[in-house]
C-alpha cells in the first residue's frame, strides 16, 4: 500500500528511468556522485528487512540494469551498493531505497575500504 504522507510513494512514473512489476529507480535528488541511483520497493515498506524475496529478486534485478545503464552512460569504475536501516544507521526517508553509487578514478585520495570507512576506526 501506498503512503499518501511519504515521499517515495509520491514519486511519479515519469521520474522513473527503471522500473519492472515491484521495483523502480530514479536519480538520487542530492547524489553523492554522478549518476547515483536509488531503488526503491513500489509498495510501501520501511526497510530492507521487511521486504518479500520477490521484491528483493526485483531489485537485484534493476541493481543488475542500473549497473549497466551506468557503465554506458558514465564509465565508472566501480560502484558502492549501499542500505541504510533505521535512523541510527542513518536512513532519512523511511520507505526502503537501495543507494547504487557509481565510483570514479580519484573521486576520493584513498577508496580502500570503500563502505567501511563510515564509521571511525576506533574498535581496536
Ligand atoms: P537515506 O539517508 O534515507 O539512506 O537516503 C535518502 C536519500 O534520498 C538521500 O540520498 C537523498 O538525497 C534522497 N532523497 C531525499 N528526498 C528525495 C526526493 O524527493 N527525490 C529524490 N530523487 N531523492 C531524494
Ligand atoms: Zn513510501
Amino acid at each position: 500500500m501506498k503512503k499518501k504522507e511519504c515521499i517515495f510513494c509520491l514519486k511519479k512514473e515519469n521520474e522513473f528511468v527503471l522500473e519492472n512489476k515491484l521495483a523502480a529507480a530514479f536519480w538520487d535528488a542530492h547524489p553523492v556522485s554522478k549518476g547515483h541511483l536509488l531503488i526503491i520497493t513500489k509498495e510501501h515498506k520501511d526497510n530492507f528487512f521487511e521486504l518479500d524475496d520477490a521484491e528483493v529478486l526485483a531489485i537485484n534485478s534493476l541493481l543488475r540494469a542500473g549497473k549497466k545503464m551506468l557503465l554506458k552512460k558514465y564509465q565508472p569504475a566501480g560502484f558502492n551498493i549501499g542500505i541504510n536501516v533505521g535512523k541510527t544507521a542513518g536512513q532519512t526517508v523511511m520507505h526502503c531505497h537501495i543507494h547504487l553509487i557509481p565510483r570514479y578514478l580519484g573521486d576520493v585520495p584513498d577508496p580502500r575500504g570503500g563502505i567501511r570507512k563510515m564509521l571511525p576506526a576506533a574498535h581496536k
